[in-house]
C-alpha cells in the first residue's frame, strides 16, 4: 500500500424522494447514504461492511455514479472532484474506475459469448481495434483470470457460478482500471469457490497495483482480504481503522456485536455473543440522535439526542468512532 490517496469521499449523501411533498407536506425521503466521509489509499483494499440495508450498496455506486449523490458531497477521484463532472468528461475516468457485481450472471448479456462480450467491451473503450489484437487480448484476459481460453465461445449460461464470476472479473480488467469497487463479489457462491475468487484479487491486486474497495456482509471474508475496514449503520460509518485494530479491539458497540456473531475456528472457545435488540430501522425513519441508539446495549440518555460524528480516538488517532462514549 502507497501513501497516496487514491479517493477521497466527502460528507457524501444519497437521498431518493419516495413521496413527493403535496400542499400540506408530508414528502417522504429515502436516506439510503448520510454524509460519509473517507478515503482510499493507493494499492490498498478498504473493506465496507454492515448488514443488508445499509446504504454500502449505494455508496459504492454513488462512488462511481451509477446513482447519482446529492447535493454537498464531494467525491475526488486521483485528486480531481468527479461529483459534478459532465458525462462526456467522466467517460474516460469511467475506464478507471470498474465495478464487479455480486450477481455476475444478471450483469452479462445472455446473448454474448464471453469472447464477444469482453471483444465489444475492448472496442467501446478504445483498448483495441478488433481483429487478431482484440482476439489476442480476449485470450490473455481469460489466462489472467485462470479461465481455459478454449471457452472464449461459451454463453454465461454455460459457466458455473464461480467461472461467471471470473468472467466479470475478466471485463472489469479488461479497460486496465487502478480502481475497482467488489460489491459482494463472493456472496452468492459456494464457500469453497469464494476463497479461489478472493485469492484471484489478491493475486490481481499484487500484480496490475489495483486498488479495491471491498462491499460484504461477511466479516470474516472481509478481514481477509483487507487493510483497513469500514462499518456501515444506517447509511453511516461508525467505526473506520486497519484490519487489525478492528478485529482485535473494536469500539464501536455496533461492530463489537458484529464481531461477536463470528464463530472462532478453535475447538472449545466460545465468546460471548452481543444480541441486538430489534432489527435495522429502515431509511425512511432513521432514529433522531445516534441512529443506533434503539438497539445500543450501552445507550444513555444524551444518545437520543445528539449525533456522534465519526472521530479520531485520543489513544489511536487511526481509529475513527461514531459514539459518545468515545467524544
Ligand atoms: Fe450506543 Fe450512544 Fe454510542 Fe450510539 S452514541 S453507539 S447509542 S453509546
Amino acid at each position: 500500500m502507497e501513501h497516496e490517496e487514491i479517493l477521497s469521499v466527502s460528507n457524501l449523501s444519497v437521498h431518493f424522494p419516495v413521496r413527493k411533498a403535496g400542499l400540506f407536506g408530508g414528502g417522504v425521503v429515502s436516506r439510503a447514504v448520510n454524509g460519509v466521509s473517507f478515503e482510499v489509499m493507493k494499492g490498498e483494499t478498504l473493506g465496507l461492511v454492515g448488514e443488508s440495508g445499509c446504504g454500502k450498496t449505494t455508496l459504492g455506486r454513488a462512488i462511481v455514479r451509477l446513482v447519482q449523490p446529492s447535493k454537498g458531497g464531494k467525491v475526488l477521484f486521483r485528486g480531481r472532484d468527479i461529483t459534478a463532472l459532465e458525462n462526456n468528461r467522466f467517460r474516460p475516468l469511467r475506464k478507471e474506475m470498474q465495478m464487479i457485481f455480486q450477481d455476475p450472471f444478471g450483469s452479462l448479456n445472455p446473448r454474448l459469448t464471453v469472447g464477444q462480450m469482453l471483444g465489444e467491451v475492448l472496442r467501446v473503450h478504445g483498448v483495441t481495434r478488433g481483429g487478431e489484437a482484440t482476439a489476442k487480448k480476449v485470450r490473455d484476459l481469460l489466462d489472467t483470470v485462470g479461465l481455459n481460453r478454449e471457452y472464449v465461445n461459451r454463453y454465461p449460461h454455460e459457466f458455473s457460478g464461480g467461472q461467471r464470476q471470473r468472467v466479470g472479473i475478466a471485463r472489469a480488467l479488461a479497460v486496465n482500471p487502478s480502481f475497482i469497487i467488489c460489491d459482494e463479489p463472493v456472496s452468492a457462491l459456494d464457500v469453497s469457490i469464494q476463497s479461489q475468487i478472493i485469492n484471484l484479487l489478491k493475486d490481481l491486486q499484487r500484480e496490475f497495483g489495483l486498488t479495491y474497495l471491498f462491499i460484504a456482509h461477511d466479516l470474516s471474508v472481509v478481514e481477509y482480504i483487507s487493510d483497513r475496514v469500514a462499518v456501515m449503520y444506517l447509511g453511516k460509518i461508525v467505526e473506520i481503522t486497519d484490519g487489525e485494530t478492528l478485529y482485535a479491539s473494536p469500539k464501536h458497540p455496533y461492530t463489537q456485536a458484529l464481531l461477536s456473531a463470528i464463530p472462532l475456528p478453535e475447538l472449545g472457545h466460545r465468546k460471548e455473543r452481543i444480541m441486538l435488540k430489534g432489527d435495522l430501522p429502515g431509511p425512511l425513519a432513521i432514529p433522531k440522535g445516534c441512529s443506533f441508539h434503539p438497539r445500543c446495549p450501552f445507550a444513555f440518555a444524551e444518545c437520543r439526542e445528539r449525533e456522534p460524528e465519526l472521530l479520531p480516538l485520543k489513544e489511536n488517532p487511526a481509529q475513527r468512532v461514531s459514539c459518545l462514549l468515545y467524544q
